[in-house]
């Protein structure tokens, strides 16, 4: 099981720009003004499954902490 947090990017283009889920130990999050706690998740896929409950059409996972392949080869 992981920590996951959402970045809000609502200080860029809140329209445009969608919320980004990540790892507890991700490094955006240490640059991230605006993040909430999602919950411990055993998957990123049920991470970004709960964050679209709150952001619908916006949240997506982080390239660089919750890329497909890296989960799998985690073994979730
Ligand atoms: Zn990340």
């Amino acid at each position: 099981m992981d920590y996951y947090y959402l970045i809000q990017n609502s200080d860029r283009t809140p329209d445009i720009a969608p919320e980004e889920v990540h790892r507890q130990e991700c490094r955006c999050l240490k640059n991230a003004t605006h993040s909430i706690y999602l919950g411990c998740f055993s998957s990123s896929h049920d991470a970004v499954e709960h964050a679209r409950r709150i952001y619908p059409f916006r949240a997506e996972l982080c390239p660089e902490c919750c890329a497909p392949a890296l989960t799998e080869s985690m073994g979730a």
